[in-house]
């Protein structure tokens, strides 16, 4: 039996939320494992955006260097006409339903780039939707990509400023558009015998009883976990949601929601822990417990 930081009863690092660029992420799915493994991850989470097309040879990888790969995803939600996402963990990407409405998303996100550059050539920025197709290569097209453009042509200074002045309601390259629905995420994910969780609450400008409609509505539907501690949440938003995750029985989620380097909240590995009074969503999984009970070995 080889000696994993389990055996020897030291917690692990978990990490179940990360972008490789198959969406908005800057490595390819190999050289994000490859960048875990580095920073001593354990059981890793990809989680691209509308896609799973990562998943296959992240999970080699994982194999090779000794991680655990969680397959995942993050669904683009529209909910009270806000965009929110849901994390899919230990999801089947070949589940029909979660394939299909996941290449209804990616042909939708389309559309949306074209209205979106459209948007910007009206204020004479011109050529976005090459541009920004081009830092696309590997899969999804997103706002990401064209912020990339626009910081790159010079014609915002960073990726803040492009989010504020141009990718935002209000501002030239902002297209309204319609994501799946709350129903149809949860059930794809569920239904591929997943679980599904809330991406980042904190980063969602809902006010308090949208919070708790949203809260309730997703556990309706079967909603599994919200994530507590991520790469966005201040330290007061973990007990907040750590709060809120415990009044609604849900249980808790963390992930850096790695990037890449320059865009990333946080580097991947240094997590804090889950408030003491959360239930983790890897609670019951094999990939968080030591060989010896995967082997079927008794314990006592
Ligand atoms: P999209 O799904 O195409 O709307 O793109 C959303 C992605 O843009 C998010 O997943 C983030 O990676 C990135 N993003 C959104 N808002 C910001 C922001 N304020 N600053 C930097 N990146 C952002
Ligand atoms: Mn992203
Ligand atoms: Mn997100
Ligand atoms: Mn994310």
């Amino acid at each position: 039996m080889s000696l994993t930081a389990n055996t020897l009863n030291v917690a692990l690092t978990i990490d179940l939320h990360s972008h490789s660029n198959i969406s908005d992420g800057l490595l390819t799915p190999v050289e994000l494992v490859e960048h875990a493994a580095k920073h001593h991850v354990n059981v890793l989470a990809l989680t691209d955006h509308d896609d799973t097309g990562g998943l296959g040879i992240a999970e080699i990888e994982a194999k090779r260097l000794g991680l655990q790969l969680i397959k995942g995803v993050e669904i683009s939600v529209t909910w009270k006409k806000r965009t929110i996402h849901i994390v899919g963990l230990k999801i089947d990407p070949e589940h029909p339903p979660l394939k299909s409405g996941l290449a209804a998303i990616r042909a939708g996100r389309h559309v949306r780039a074209a209205g979106m550059a459209a948007g910007l050539d009206k204020v004479g920025i011109m050529g976005s939707l090459e541009g920004a197709y081009q830092y696309a290569q590997e899969g999804i097209i997103s706002r990401t990509h064209f912020a990339r453009f626009l910081v790159n042509s010079g014609v915002a200074k960073d990726n803040k400023a492009v989010f504020k002045n141009y990718l935002v309601k209000g501002k030239p390259g902002y297209f309204e558009h319609q994501w799946a629905s709350l129903e149809d995420a949860v059930s794809w994910i569920v239904g591929s015998g997943g679980m599904a969780v809330i991406a980042h609450p904190g980063r969602y400008d809902l006010g308090r009883t949208n919070m708790l409609l949203l809260l309730e509505e997703f556990r309706a539907l079967g909603g599994e976990a919200i994530e507590v501690v991520t790469g966005s949440h201040t330290v007061d938003q973990y007990l907040e949601f750590a709060k809120y995750a415990h009044q609604f029985g849900l249980k808790s989620s963390q992930g850096s929601d790695y990037h890449g380097k320059g865009i990333s909240f946080m580097e991947m590995g240094r997590l804090p822990a889950l408030p003491s009074n959360c239930i983790p969503v890897w609670q019951n999984w094999v990939e968080t417990k030591s060989p010896a009970v995967k082997s079927g070995e008794s314990l006592q």
